[in-house]
């Protein structure tokens, strides 16, 4: 059965449009024929198209000269022709016999320069290597990384939504922690919040009491609450396909020697570390900012991560606030900044706001209070 190509004159998508634009201009620029893109966040900001990883390929073919074809499953079809594609996109299907790697084949030249999908599945890329022996690859990050990271005022309306959604969830918290309570019952509980909130997704939930909060990624686990614990909360969901990602600390009566001492010298960090963001600054001074306030209070061997990721159509992607990225900071740029002290055996703190690079400085787009809360 031969492929089925179906050109489509539906509503336009404008994000995905420019997007497309853009990406293609930046393909001129870098030398790529073609960006080669499977399901994931390029795919959605090249496209809208929010696919589903399966086993059968599906596949973005964006060329630098225009002509950009979305390759997927028969029974695939509909999702996609249903989903707001930019006009120029011909969506192509193959039934269950074909061979997509033949039809992506013939839309390409062999001994050309490709940008592979930084997460496509080594399967679909061996198939495509095959077929395209004398090829140049890279990848499309190469393409999409500067594009991605520069978010539209649209974009950064939908992170600051997701912000404040994610803050409601956080101003719940308090009710949830009682002593007897596990992590992982107040974990359910928050996950069921964040749906509430608004999110369409709950990406993850960190409910990390007492000693569990000095292990920067524990997630929940059957450890019940006690009187004194520290609570460290993390948690992120998915709203309009934006991410949301804050942490605030919650203490449950009287907190732990040196609590009250370490939380001020975080929360100093972390204001300072916000202060420090603006256009034209480097992400690793703002490393920097936080980290030389920890050490100068007697905590720098406590801050084991870096200060902070961008956050985007994923929750992390670029910049890395990190030490060593000397990118420059653009209005436009998302990322949070959540430095932590993690005292082992004892208790951690982390504070994490996103924040988005304005003309003459930085939005906090998480706007809770950062004390520690007591509950
Ligand atoms: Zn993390
Ligand atoms: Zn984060
Ligand atoms: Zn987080």
């Amino acid at each position: 059965m031969a492929a089925i190509r179906v050109t489509r004159l539906a509503a336009m998508n404008t994000h995905a449009d420019s997007a497309l634009q853009r990406a293609r201009s930046a393909m001129d620029d870098l030398g790529v024929d073609a960006l080669l893109v499977g399901p994931g966040a390029d795919l959605r900001y090249l496209t809208g198209y929010r696919a589903l990883a399966l086993e059968r390929l599906t596949l973005l073919v964006a060329r630098a000269d225009g002509a950009t074809s979305l390759f997927v499953p028969e029974l695939e079809r509909a999702r996609a022709l249903a989903s707001p594609l930019p006009d120029v996109v011909e969506v192509v299907s193959f039934a269950e016999t074909e061979d997509p790697y033949a039809l992506v084949a013939e839309r390409l030249d062999d001994g050309g320069r490709y940008g592979v999908g930084d997460r496509l599945w080594a399967t679909f890329l061996l198939h495509l290597q095959q077929r395209l022996a004398k090829s140049e690859w890279v990848t499309s990050s190469t393409v999409t990384r500067h594009l991605r990271m520069s978010k539209s005022p649209e974009e950064v309306d939908a992170l600051r939504r997701a912000g404040q959604a994610i803050d409601r969830v956080h101003e719940q918290v308090p009710s949830l922690l009682r002593p007897g309570r596990t992590e992982a019952q107040v974990g359910r509980e928050v996950a069921d919040l964040i749906l509430a909130e608004g999110h369409e997704a709950v990406n993850f939930v960190i409910v990390a009491s007492g000693p569990n909060g000095a292990s920067p990624h524990h997630e929940t686990g059957e450890r019940a609450l006690v009187h004194s614990d520290a609570v460290v909360v993390d948690i992120g969901g998915t709203l309009d396909g934006y991410c949301s990602d804050c942490t605030r600390n919650y203490v449950i009566g009287a907190a732990a020697d040196g609590y009250t001492e370490a939380h001020a010298a975080l929360e100093a960090a972390q204001i300072a570390a916000c202060n420090a963001v603006g256009p034209g600054v480097t992400a690793e001074s703002v490393d920097a900012v936080a980290r030389l306030a920890l050490r100068d209070a007697g905590y720098g061997e406590f801050f084991v991560h870096r200060t902070g990721h961008g956050i985007g159509l994923e929750e992390h992607e670029d910049p890395y606030i990190v030490e060593g990225n000397d990118l420059i900071l653009r209005p436009g740029m998302t990322f949070s900044i959540e430095p932590g002290v993690y005292l082992p055996d004892r208790f951690g703190i982390r504070i994490e706001d996103i924040v988005a690079v304005t003309e003459d400085g930085c939005e906090r787009l998480n706007t809770l209070s950062r004390a520690a809360v007591p509950v």
